[in-house]
Protein backbone atom coordinates (compact mmCIF):
# COMPACT_ATOMS: atom_id res chain seq x y z
CA UNK A 1 0.00 0.00 0.00
CA UNK A 2 2.02 3.28 -1.38
CA UNK A 3 1.38 6.50 1.47
CA UNK A 4 1.80 9.60 0.36
CA UNK A 5 1.59 12.98 2.19
CA UNK A 6 -1.09 14.68 0.41
CA UNK A 7 -3.22 12.52 -2.04
CA UNK A 8 -5.65 14.98 -4.56
CA UNK A 9 -8.90 13.65 -6.09
CA UNK A 10 -9.49 15.38 -9.62
CA UNK A 11 -6.87 16.61 -11.51
CA UNK A 12 -9.03 19.73 -12.60
CA UNK A 13 -7.61 23.34 -11.53
CA UNK A 14 -8.30 22.87 -8.08
CA UNK A 15 -6.40 19.54 -7.44
CA UNK A 16 -3.44 19.81 -10.04
CA UNK A 17 -3.05 23.59 -8.71
CA UNK A 18 -2.72 22.05 -4.89
CA UNK A 19 -0.46 18.76 -5.47
CA UNK A 20 2.16 21.10 -7.38
CA UNK A 21 2.23 23.83 -4.86
CA UNK A 22 2.59 20.75 -1.93
CA UNK A 23 4.85 18.91 -4.29
CA UNK A 24 7.20 22.50 -4.51
CA UNK A 25 7.20 22.17 -0.59
CA UNK A 26 8.58 19.23 -0.69
CA UNK A 27 5.71 16.50 0.00
CA UNK A 28 5.38 13.02 -1.28
CA UNK A 29 1.91 13.53 -3.47
CA UNK A 30 -0.73 11.69 -5.56
CA UNK A 31 -2.91 13.06 -8.26
CA UNK A 32 -5.74 11.07 -8.89
CA UNK A 33 -7.80 11.51 -12.31
CA UNK A 34 -10.81 9.67 -13.53
CA UNK A 35 -11.10 11.32 -16.67
CA UNK A 36 -8.58 13.72 -18.00
CA UNK A 37 -5.94 15.81 -16.93
CA UNK A 38 -7.00 19.30 -16.63
CA UNK A 39 -10.66 18.83 -15.47
CA UNK A 40 -13.65 20.30 -16.64
CA UNK A 41 -11.73 23.97 -17.54
CA UNK A 42 -9.18 22.29 -20.09
CA UNK A 43 -11.78 19.40 -21.57
CA UNK A 44 -14.92 20.52 -21.94
CA UNK A 45 -14.89 24.08 -20.27
CA UNK A 46 -13.02 27.46 -20.47
CA UNK A 47 -10.55 26.48 -22.98
CA UNK A 48 -12.25 24.85 -25.86
CA UNK A 49 -15.15 27.26 -25.31
CA UNK A 50 -12.65 30.24 -25.99
CA UNK A 51 -11.13 28.45 -28.84
CA UNK A 52 -14.46 28.37 -30.59
CA UNK A 53 -15.15 31.95 -28.90
CA UNK A 54 -12.68 33.11 -30.65
CA UNK A 55 -13.37 31.08 -34.08
CA UNK A 56 -16.90 32.83 -33.55
CA UNK A 57 -14.88 36.45 -33.30
CA UNK A 58 -13.45 35.67 -37.12
CA UNK A 59 -16.84 35.37 -38.17
CA UNK A 60 -18.10 38.03 -36.95
CA UNK A 61 -15.34 40.11 -38.38
CA UNK A 62 -15.38 38.50 -41.65
CA UNK A 63 -19.42 39.10 -41.88
CA UNK A 64 -20.23 42.45 -39.76
CA UNK A 65 -16.86 44.03 -40.07
CA UNK A 66 -14.10 43.76 -42.55
CA UNK A 67 -16.33 45.06 -45.89
CA UNK A 68 -16.37 48.53 -43.77
CA UNK A 69 -12.39 48.53 -43.01
CA UNK A 70 -11.87 47.75 -47.24
CA UNK A 71 -11.86 43.86 -47.70
CA UNK A 72 -13.68 42.39 -50.73
CA UNK A 73 -13.98 39.18 -48.88
CA UNK A 74 -15.45 35.60 -50.60
CA UNK A 75 -15.42 32.70 -47.92
CA UNK A 76 -15.72 29.49 -49.72
CA UNK A 77 -16.59 27.29 -46.91
CA UNK A 78 -16.64 27.76 -43.15
CA UNK A 79 -14.70 24.36 -41.83
CA UNK A 80 -16.64 23.01 -38.55
CA UNK A 81 -14.21 20.05 -38.37
CA UNK A 82 -10.75 22.43 -38.86
CA UNK A 83 -11.65 24.77 -35.88
CA UNK A 84 -11.95 21.56 -33.73
CA UNK A 85 -9.23 19.93 -34.88
CA UNK A 86 -7.35 22.92 -34.01
CA UNK A 87 -8.75 23.22 -30.62
CA UNK A 88 -8.09 20.22 -29.88
CA UNK A 89 -4.49 20.04 -30.86
CA UNK A 90 -4.37 23.31 -28.63
CA UNK A 91 -5.79 20.70 -25.65
CA UNK A 92 -3.44 18.15 -26.39
CA UNK A 93 -0.15 21.19 -26.33
CA UNK A 94 -1.70 21.58 -22.51
CA UNK A 95 -2.00 17.83 -21.23
CA UNK A 96 1.49 17.89 -22.83
CA UNK A 97 2.42 20.91 -20.63
CA UNK A 98 0.87 19.55 -17.07
CA UNK A 99 2.18 15.95 -17.73
CA UNK A 100 5.68 17.91 -18.07
CA UNK A 101 5.07 19.94 -14.74
CA UNK A 102 3.64 17.34 -12.91
CA UNK A 103 6.86 14.86 -13.75
CA UNK A 104 9.10 17.60 -12.64
CA UNK A 105 7.50 18.43 -9.10
CA UNK A 106 7.79 14.01 -8.56
CA UNK A 107 3.62 13.86 -8.21
CA UNK A 108 2.13 10.45 -8.57
CA UNK A 109 -0.65 10.68 -11.18
CA UNK A 110 -3.07 7.49 -10.91
CA UNK A 111 -5.41 6.99 -13.22
CA UNK A 112 -8.86 5.79 -12.44
CA UNK A 113 -11.71 6.58 -10.28
CA UNK A 114 -10.79 7.22 -6.31
CA UNK A 115 -13.26 6.31 -3.74
CA UNK A 116 -13.13 6.65 0.71
CA UNK A 117 -11.99 3.30 2.26
CA UNK A 118 -11.78 5.45 5.69
CA UNK A 119 -10.67 8.59 6.29
CA UNK A 120 -6.65 8.06 5.43
CA UNK A 121 -7.40 5.83 2.79
CA UNK A 122 -8.20 5.98 -0.96
CA UNK A 123 -9.16 3.20 -3.23
CA UNK A 124 -8.77 3.23 -6.87
CA UNK A 125 -8.98 0.09 -9.73
CA UNK A 126 -8.70 -2.19 -6.20
CA UNK A 127 -5.70 -0.44 -4.81
CA UNK A 128 -5.41 1.17 -1.75
CA UNK A 129 -3.79 4.16 -1.57
CA UNK A 130 -3.12 6.33 2.03
CA UNK A 131 -1.94 9.95 2.72
CA UNK A 132 -2.15 12.02 5.80
CA UNK A 133 -3.61 14.91 3.74
CA UNK A 134 -6.50 14.58 1.75
CA UNK A 135 -8.11 17.26 -0.83
CA UNK A 136 -11.15 16.58 -2.38
CA UNK A 137 -11.42 18.52 -5.51
CA UNK A 138 -13.50 16.91 -7.84
CA UNK A 139 -15.69 19.42 -9.88
CA UNK A 140 -19.06 18.99 -10.64
CA UNK A 141 -21.15 17.70 -13.75
CA UNK A 142 -24.16 19.22 -15.98
CA UNK A 143 -27.82 18.58 -15.29
CA UNK A 144 -30.32 17.63 -17.58
CA UNK A 145 -33.61 18.14 -17.02
CA UNK A 146 -36.23 15.58 -16.59
CA UNK A 147 -39.32 16.28 -18.91
CA UNK A 148 -39.79 13.58 -21.26
CA UNK A 149 -37.04 12.96 -24.04
CA UNK A 150 -34.75 15.03 -22.35
CA UNK A 151 -31.50 12.76 -22.53
CA UNK A 152 -32.86 13.30 -26.77
CA UNK A 153 -30.65 16.30 -25.77
CA UNK A 154 -26.75 16.93 -24.89
CA UNK A 155 -24.68 19.06 -22.07
CA UNK A 156 -21.67 21.06 -22.52
CA UNK A 157 -19.97 17.86 -22.23
CA UNK A 158 -21.53 16.23 -25.26
CA UNK A 159 -21.44 20.03 -27.15
CA UNK A 160 -17.75 20.10 -27.25
CA UNK A 161 -17.71 16.49 -28.51
CA UNK A 162 -19.72 17.28 -31.87
CA UNK A 163 -17.76 16.32 -34.72
CA UNK A 164 -20.34 18.21 -37.54
CA UNK A 165 -22.53 21.57 -37.11
CA UNK A 166 -25.68 21.16 -36.34
CA UNK A 167 -27.40 23.32 -38.95
CA UNK A 168 -30.61 24.22 -36.10
CA UNK A 169 -29.09 24.34 -32.69
CA UNK A 170 -31.90 24.79 -29.04
CA UNK A 171 -29.77 25.91 -26.14
CA UNK A 172 -31.77 25.78 -22.98
CA UNK A 173 -30.45 27.56 -20.47
CA UNK A 174 -29.99 31.79 -19.08
CA UNK A 175 -26.40 31.77 -17.67
CA UNK A 176 -22.75 31.42 -19.03
CA UNK A 177 -23.00 28.65 -20.46
CA UNK A 178 -26.03 29.02 -22.65
CA UNK A 179 -24.78 33.06 -23.35
CA UNK A 180 -21.43 31.66 -24.64
CA UNK A 181 -22.67 28.54 -26.51
CA UNK A 182 -25.66 30.15 -28.03
CA UNK A 183 -23.60 32.84 -29.13
CA UNK A 184 -20.89 30.67 -30.77
CA UNK A 185 -23.55 28.57 -32.52
CA UNK A 186 -25.31 31.78 -33.89
CA UNK A 187 -21.81 33.43 -35.12
CA UNK A 188 -21.05 30.14 -36.84
CA UNK A 189 -23.29 30.14 -38.86
CA UNK A 190 -26.26 27.53 -37.22
CA UNK A 191 -29.59 28.65 -36.76
CA UNK A 192 -29.80 29.27 -33.14
CA UNK A 193 -32.62 29.52 -30.37
CA UNK A 194 -31.86 30.36 -27.15
CA UNK A 195 -34.64 29.09 -24.91
CA UNK A 196 -34.89 31.24 -21.26
CA UNK A 197 -37.74 29.97 -18.46
CA UNK A 198 -38.03 33.65 -17.42
CA UNK A 199 -37.75 36.75 -18.76
CA UNK A 200 -34.31 37.53 -19.67
CA UNK A 201 -30.54 35.91 -19.36
CA UNK A 202 -28.23 36.47 -16.94
CA UNK A 203 -30.76 37.48 -14.58
CA UNK A 204 -28.67 37.68 -11.45
CA UNK A 205 -26.42 40.15 -12.98
CA UNK A 206 -26.60 44.32 -13.14
CA UNK A 207 -29.78 44.84 -14.65
CA UNK A 208 -27.50 46.82 -17.12
CA UNK A 209 -25.71 43.28 -18.06
CA UNK A 210 -28.78 41.90 -18.50
CA UNK A 211 -30.66 44.17 -20.07
CA UNK A 212 -28.02 45.26 -22.88
CA UNK A 213 -27.20 41.75 -23.60
CA UNK A 214 -30.99 40.66 -24.33
CA UNK A 215 -31.29 43.74 -26.54
CA UNK A 216 -27.90 42.47 -28.13
CA UNK A 217 -28.94 39.16 -28.64
CA UNK A 218 -32.51 40.29 -30.39
CA UNK A 219 -30.80 42.86 -32.72
CA UNK A 220 -27.77 40.63 -33.77
CA UNK A 221 -27.83 37.32 -31.70
CA UNK A 222 -29.55 33.57 -31.60
CA UNK A 223 -33.29 33.92 -31.53
CA UNK A 224 -34.30 34.06 -27.81
CA UNK A 225 -37.27 32.53 -26.42
CA UNK A 226 -38.32 34.36 -23.12
CA UNK A 227 -40.57 32.32 -20.53
CA UNK A 228 -40.17 29.87 -22.44
CA UNK A 229 -39.88 26.33 -20.81
CA UNK A 230 -39.17 22.93 -22.68
CA UNK A 231 -42.61 20.28 -21.67
CA UNK A 232 -40.81 17.37 -24.15
CA UNK A 233 -38.50 16.45 -26.12
CA UNK A 234 -39.44 13.55 -29.32
CA UNK A 235 -37.02 12.38 -31.76
CA UNK A 236 -38.77 13.04 -36.03
CA UNK A 237 -38.59 10.38 -38.58
CA UNK A 238 -35.64 12.30 -39.92
CA UNK A 239 -33.83 12.50 -37.30
CA UNK A 240 -34.33 15.58 -36.03
CA UNK A 241 -35.86 17.32 -32.81
CA UNK A 242 -39.07 18.30 -32.09
CA UNK A 243 -38.72 20.27 -28.98
CA UNK A 244 -42.21 21.09 -27.66
CA UNK A 245 -42.77 24.40 -25.12
CA UNK A 246 -45.08 24.37 -22.54
CA UNK A 247 -46.62 27.78 -24.38
CA UNK A 248 -47.40 25.34 -27.73
CA UNK A 249 -44.47 25.81 -29.69
CA UNK A 250 -42.65 23.75 -31.12
CA UNK A 251 -39.12 24.22 -32.26
CA UNK A 252 -38.00 21.94 -34.99
CA UNK A 253 -33.91 21.25 -34.50
CA UNK A 254 -30.79 19.42 -35.18
CA UNK A 255 -29.13 19.59 -31.98
CA UNK A 256 -30.58 20.58 -28.23
CA UNK A 257 -28.24 21.47 -25.70
CA UNK A 258 -29.18 22.04 -21.83
CA UNK A 259 -26.77 24.76 -20.05
CA UNK A 260 -29.56 24.75 -17.03
CA UNK A 261 -26.65 24.48 -14.32
CA UNK A 262 -24.24 21.90 -12.87
CA UNK A 263 -24.19 19.76 -9.88
CA UNK A 264 -20.94 18.94 -7.49
CA UNK A 265 -19.31 15.65 -8.47
CA UNK A 266 -19.09 14.11 -5.03
CA UNK A 267 -22.20 11.55 -4.25
CA UNK A 268 -20.13 8.60 -5.39
CA UNK A 269 -16.79 8.85 -3.62
CA UNK A 270 -17.85 7.48 -0.13
CA UNK A 271 -18.31 10.76 1.40
CA UNK A 272 -21.10 8.85 3.45
CA UNK A 273 -18.54 6.17 4.91
CA UNK A 274 -16.34 8.70 6.62
CA UNK A 275 -19.02 11.46 7.83
CA UNK A 276 -18.09 14.46 5.43
CA UNK A 277 -21.15 17.00 5.43
CA UNK A 278 -22.80 17.77 2.75
CA UNK A 279 -25.21 21.11 2.42
CA UNK A 280 -28.79 20.38 1.08
CA UNK A 281 -27.76 20.87 -2.69
CA UNK A 282 -24.88 17.92 -2.41
CA UNK A 283 -21.47 20.23 -2.55
CA UNK A 284 -19.22 19.60 0.23
CA UNK A 285 -19.20 22.18 3.34
CA UNK A 286 -15.89 23.86 4.21
CA UNK A 287 -15.13 26.55 6.57
CA UNK A 288 -12.68 29.39 5.06
CA UNK A 289 -9.66 27.28 5.23
CA UNK A 290 -11.30 24.64 2.67
CA UNK A 291 -11.30 22.26 5.81
CA UNK A 292 -14.48 20.11 5.97
CA UNK A 293 -16.16 18.94 8.96
CA UNK A 294 -13.29 15.96 8.96
CA UNK A 295 -9.81 16.49 9.76
CA UNK A 296 -7.36 16.70 7.40
CA UNK A 297 -10.19 16.15 4.53
CA UNK A 298 -10.57 19.32 2.66
CA UNK A 299 -12.52 20.82 -0.50
CA UNK A 300 -11.57 23.18 -3.25
CA UNK A 301 -13.25 24.07 -6.18
CA UNK A 302 -16.94 23.51 -8.20
CA UNK A 303 -17.42 20.72 -5.83
CA UNK A 304 -17.64 23.26 -2.76
CA UNK A 305 -20.59 25.51 -4.51
CA UNK A 306 -19.23 28.84 -3.75
CA UNK A 307 -17.80 30.77 -7.25
CA UNK A 308 -17.47 28.03 -9.64
CA UNK A 309 -14.27 29.76 -11.58
CA UNK A 310 -11.33 28.22 -12.91
CA UNK A 311 -8.88 30.66 -11.37
CA UNK A 312 -11.13 30.84 -7.43
CA UNK A 313 -10.08 26.59 -7.77
CA UNK A 314 -6.35 27.21 -8.15
CA UNK A 315 -5.99 29.69 -6.15
CA UNK A 316 -7.93 28.31 -2.75
CA UNK A 317 -5.92 24.68 -4.15
CA UNK A 318 -2.48 26.75 -4.13
CA UNK A 319 -3.42 28.84 -0.72
CA UNK A 320 -4.42 25.25 1.14
CA UNK A 321 -1.18 24.18 0.53
CA UNK A 322 1.16 26.93 1.52
CA UNK A 323 -1.16 26.44 4.62
CA UNK A 324 -0.47 22.92 5.44
CA UNK A 325 2.85 22.36 3.68
CA UNK A 326 4.65 25.86 4.19
CA UNK A 327 4.03 27.44 7.29
CA UNK A 328 1.33 29.65 6.37
CA UNK A 329 -0.89 29.23 8.96
CA UNK A 330 -3.70 31.90 8.05
CA UNK A 331 -3.17 31.46 4.42
CA UNK A 332 -7.12 31.84 2.77
CA UNK A 333 -8.85 32.03 0.19
CA UNK A 334 -10.70 35.67 -0.19
CA UNK A 335 -14.34 34.78 -2.23
CA UNK A 336 -15.46 38.57 -2.50
CA UNK A 337 -14.65 40.64 -5.24
CA UNK A 338 -13.87 38.19 -7.88
CA UNK A 339 -13.70 39.55 -11.18
CA UNK A 340 -15.76 37.37 -14.25
CA UNK A 341 -16.07 37.77 -17.75
CA UNK A 342 -18.93 35.63 -19.32
CA UNK A 343 -17.48 35.20 -23.36
CA UNK A 344 -21.01 36.90 -24.55
CA UNK A 345 -21.38 38.88 -27.92
CA UNK A 346 -20.11 40.95 -27.36
CA UNK A 347 -18.27 40.01 -23.74
CA UNK A 348 -19.34 41.28 -20.23
CA UNK A 349 -17.11 41.98 -17.61
CA UNK A 350 -18.28 42.67 -13.90
CA UNK A 351 -16.97 42.51 -10.58
CA UNK A 352 -18.35 43.31 -6.98
CA UNK A 353 -22.03 44.49 -6.33
CA UNK A 354 -24.61 45.00 -8.33
CA UNK A 355 -26.08 48.45 -8.09
CA UNK A 356 -29.73 46.67 -6.45
CA UNK A 357 -26.82 44.90 -4.18
CA UNK A 358 -25.26 48.24 -3.81
CA UNK A 359 -28.19 50.08 -2.75
CA UNK A 360 -29.91 47.03 -0.41
CA UNK A 361 -26.59 47.24 0.89
CA UNK A 362 -25.40 50.58 1.89
CA UNK A 363 -29.05 52.67 0.78
CA UNK A 364 -29.88 54.38 -2.10
CA UNK A 365 -28.67 57.62 -0.66
CA UNK A 366 -25.01 56.13 -0.44
CA UNK A 367 -24.76 55.21 -3.65
CA UNK A 368 -23.41 57.02 -6.32
CA UNK A 369 -23.55 55.18 -10.25
CA UNK A 370 -21.59 56.35 -12.99
CA UNK A 371 -22.75 55.26 -16.61
CA UNK A 372 -21.61 55.48 -20.28
CA UNK A 373 -22.83 53.90 -23.17
CA UNK A 374 -20.64 54.66 -26.35
CA UNK A 375 -20.01 52.62 -30.05
CA UNK A 376 -15.77 51.34 -29.45
CA UNK A 377 -13.95 52.88 -32.01
CA UNK A 378 -13.66 49.02 -33.72
CA UNK A 379 -17.14 49.12 -34.81
CA UNK A 380 -17.96 53.14 -34.81
CA UNK A 381 -15.99 53.15 -37.87
CA UNK A 382 -18.30 50.36 -39.73
CA UNK A 383 -22.00 50.63 -40.52
CA UNK A 384 -22.74 47.67 -38.12
CA UNK A 385 -22.66 49.59 -34.78
CA UNK A 386 -22.70 47.52 -31.50
CA UNK A 387 -23.03 49.94 -28.72
CA UNK A 388 -20.34 49.71 -24.87
CA UNK A 389 -21.95 50.17 -22.30
CA UNK A 390 -20.02 50.93 -18.93
CA UNK A 391 -20.96 51.49 -15.12
CA UNK A 392 -19.15 52.44 -11.88
CA UNK A 393 -20.90 51.66 -8.83
CA UNK A 394 -19.54 54.17 -5.79
CA UNK A 395 -20.43 54.33 -2.19
CA UNK A 396 -19.87 56.42 0.44
CA UNK A 397 -18.29 59.95 0.43
CA UNK A 398 -15.09 58.22 -0.23
CA UNK A 399 -16.69 57.09 -3.35
CA UNK A 400 -15.00 53.79 -3.09
CA UNK A 401 -16.28 51.41 -5.96
CA UNK A 402 -17.48 47.99 -5.52
CA UNK A 403 -19.09 47.80 -8.75
CA UNK A 404 -17.71 47.69 -11.95
CA UNK A 405 -19.89 46.23 -15.08
CA UNK A 406 -19.59 46.64 -18.66
CA UNK A 407 -20.47 45.02 -21.91
CA UNK A 408 -18.92 45.43 -25.09
CA UNK A 409 -15.89 45.31 -27.47
CA UNK A 410 -12.82 43.88 -25.56
CA UNK A 411 -14.42 43.95 -22.28
CA UNK A 412 -12.93 40.81 -21.46
CA UNK A 413 -9.52 41.76 -21.28
CA UNK A 414 -10.16 45.13 -20.01
CA UNK A 415 -11.28 43.90 -16.18
CA UNK A 416 -8.07 42.47 -15.04
CA UNK A 417 -6.39 45.55 -14.46
CA UNK A 418 -9.23 47.55 -12.82
CA UNK A 419 -9.78 44.41 -10.85
CA UNK A 420 -6.29 44.68 -9.45
CA UNK A 421 -7.65 48.05 -8.54
CA UNK A 422 -10.58 47.61 -6.86
CA UNK A 423 -9.79 44.60 -4.64
CA UNK A 424 -6.83 47.29 -3.62
CA UNK A 425 -9.75 49.42 -2.35
CA UNK A 426 -9.60 52.40 -4.91
CA UNK A 427 -12.14 54.99 -5.20
CA UNK A 428 -13.69 57.15 -8.04
CA UNK A 429 -11.12 60.05 -7.52
CA UNK A 430 -8.07 56.99 -7.96
CA UNK A 431 -9.70 55.99 -11.17
CA UNK A 432 -9.68 59.64 -12.15
CA UNK A 433 -5.98 60.22 -11.13
CA UNK A 434 -5.25 57.96 -13.65
CA UNK A 435 -4.25 59.19 -17.14
CA UNK A 436 -6.60 57.63 -19.90
CA UNK A 437 -4.85 55.61 -22.44
CA UNK A 438 -6.27 57.08 -25.81
CA UNK A 439 -8.11 55.30 -27.93
CA UNK A 440 -9.53 52.63 -26.19
CA UNK A 441 -12.71 51.67 -24.46
CA UNK A 442 -10.84 51.11 -21.41
CA UNK A 443 -9.85 54.66 -20.81
CA UNK A 444 -13.96 55.12 -20.28
CA UNK A 445 -13.53 53.93 -17.01
CA UNK A 446 -10.80 56.75 -15.66
CA UNK A 447 -13.17 59.76 -17.35
CA UNK A 448 -16.61 59.01 -15.93
CA UNK A 449 -18.75 62.02 -15.09
P1 LIG B 1 -12.86 20.20 -12.40
O1 LIG B 1 -12.04 21.04 -13.29
O2 LIG B 1 -14.20 19.79 -12.86
O3 LIG B 1 -11.98 18.90 -12.08
C1 LIG B 1 -12.47 17.83 -11.35
C2 LIG B 1 -11.80 16.57 -11.84
O4 LIG B 1 -12.04 15.53 -10.90
C3 LIG B 1 -12.35 16.08 -13.18
O5 LIG B 1 -11.29 15.90 -14.10
C4 LIG B 1 -13.01 14.75 -12.84
O6 LIG B 1 -12.87 13.78 -13.87
C5 LIG B 1 -12.23 14.34 -11.61
N1 LIG B 1 -12.94 13.42 -10.71
C6 LIG B 1 -14.20 13.55 -10.25
N2 LIG B 1 -14.47 12.55 -9.38
C7 LIG B 1 -13.34 11.79 -9.32
C8 LIG B 1 -12.99 10.63 -8.59
N3 LIG B 1 -13.83 10.09 -7.71
N4 LIG B 1 -11.77 10.11 -8.78
C9 LIG B 1 -10.89 10.68 -9.65
N5 LIG B 1 -11.17 11.79 -10.33
C10 LIG B 1 -12.37 12.33 -10.18
N6 LIG B 1 -14.39 29.08 -15.57
C11 LIG B 1 -13.68 30.20 -15.83
O7 LIG B 1 -13.01 30.74 -14.93
N7 LIG B 1 -13.66 30.76 -17.09
C12 LIG B 1 -14.35 30.22 -18.12
O8 LIG B 1 -14.31 30.74 -19.23
C13 LIG B 1 -15.12 29.04 -17.87
N8 LIG B 1 -15.80 28.46 -18.87
C14 LIG B 1 -16.51 27.31 -18.62
C15 LIG B 1 -17.21 26.72 -19.66
C16 LIG B 1 -17.93 25.57 -19.44
C17 LIG B 1 -18.71 24.95 -20.58
C18 LIG B 1 -17.93 24.96 -18.15
C19 LIG B 1 -18.68 23.67 -17.90
C20 LIG B 1 -17.23 25.53 -17.11
C21 LIG B 1 -16.51 26.72 -17.33
N9 LIG B 1 -15.81 27.34 -16.30
C22 LIG B 1 -15.10 28.49 -16.56
C23 LIG B 1 -15.82 26.79 -14.93
C24 LIG B 1 -14.53 25.98 -14.65
O9 LIG B 1 -14.33 25.04 -15.68
C25 LIG B 1 -14.65 25.28 -13.30
O10 LIG B 1 -14.97 26.23 -12.31
C26 LIG B 1 -13.34 24.59 -12.92
O11 LIG B 1 -12.95 23.64 -13.88
C27 LIG B 1 -13.48 23.91 -11.55
O12 LIG B 1 -12.29 23.24 -11.22
P2 LIG B 1 -12.33 22.01 -10.20
O13 LIG B 1 -10.92 21.64 -9.96
O14 LIG B 1 -13.19 22.33 -9.05
O15 LIG B 1 -13.08 20.85 -10.98
P1 LIG C 1 -25.59 28.94 -14.23
O1 LIG C 1 -25.82 28.58 -12.83
O2 LIG C 1 -24.69 30.07 -14.56
O3 LIG C 1 -26.97 29.22 -14.99
C1 LIG C 1 -27.94 28.29 -15.15
C2 LIG C 1 -29.25 29.03 -15.33
O4 LIG C 1 -30.13 28.25 -16.10
C3 LIG C 1 -29.95 29.28 -14.02
O5 LIG C 1 -29.45 30.43 -13.40
C4 LIG C 1 -31.40 29.39 -14.44
O6 LIG C 1 -31.67 30.76 -14.82
C5 LIG C 1 -31.47 28.52 -15.68
N1 LIG C 1 -32.12 27.23 -15.37
C6 LIG C 1 -31.96 26.45 -14.29
N2 LIG C 1 -32.72 25.36 -14.36
C7 LIG C 1 -33.40 25.45 -15.52
C8 LIG C 1 -34.34 24.62 -16.17
N3 LIG C 1 -34.74 23.49 -15.62
N4 LIG C 1 -34.80 25.00 -17.37
C9 LIG C 1 -34.40 26.16 -17.94
N5 LIG C 1 -33.52 26.99 -17.38
C10 LIG C 1 -33.02 26.64 -16.18
O7 LIG C 1 -25.10 27.59 -14.87
P2 LIG C 1 -24.25 27.23 -16.13
O8 LIG C 1 -24.54 25.81 -16.36
O9 LIG C 1 -24.47 28.20 -17.22
O10 LIG C 1 -22.77 27.42 -15.63
C11 LIG C 1 -22.31 26.82 -14.41
C12 LIG C 1 -21.20 27.65 -13.82
O11 LIG C 1 -19.99 27.45 -14.54
C13 LIG C 1 -21.42 29.17 -13.90
O12 LIG C 1 -22.24 29.63 -12.85
C14 LIG C 1 -20.02 29.70 -13.80
O13 LIG C 1 -19.64 29.78 -12.45
C15 LIG C 1 -19.21 28.64 -14.52
N6 LIG C 1 -18.93 29.10 -15.89
C16 LIG C 1 -18.12 30.18 -16.05
C17 LIG C 1 -17.87 30.69 -17.30
C18 LIG C 1 -17.00 31.89 -17.45
O14 LIG C 1 -16.27 32.20 -16.54
N7 LIG C 1 -17.04 32.58 -18.58
C19 LIG C 1 -18.44 30.08 -18.50
C20 LIG C 1 -19.27 28.92 -18.21
C21 LIG C 1 -19.50 28.47 -16.96
P3 LIG C 1 -33.15 31.39 -14.60
O15 LIG C 1 -33.48 31.15 -13.18
O16 LIG C 1 -32.96 32.83 -14.96
O17 LIG C 1 -34.04 30.64 -15.53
Amino acid sequence: MADFDYICIGAGSGGIASANRAAKHGKKVALIEAKEIGGTCVNVGCVPKKAMWYGAQVAEAINLYAADYGFDISVNKFDWKKLISSRDAYIERIHASYDRVLGNNNITVIQGFATFVDKNTIEVNGQKYTADHILIATGGRPNFDDVPGADLGITSDGFFALQEQPKRVVVAGAGYIAVELAGVMHSLGSETHLLVRKNAPLRNFDPMLSETLTEMIQADGPKLHTQSVIKEVKKQDDGSLAIILENGETIEADCLVWAIGRSPANDNIGLEKIGVELDEKGYIKVDKYQNTNIENIYAVGDCIGKVELTPVAVKAGRLLSERLFNGQKEAHMDYNLIPTVVFSHPPIGTMGLTEPEAIAQYGEDNVKVYNSSFAAMYNAVTAHRQMTKMKLICVGKEEKVVGLHGIGFAMDEILQGFAVAIKMGATKADFDACVAIHPTSGEEYVTLT
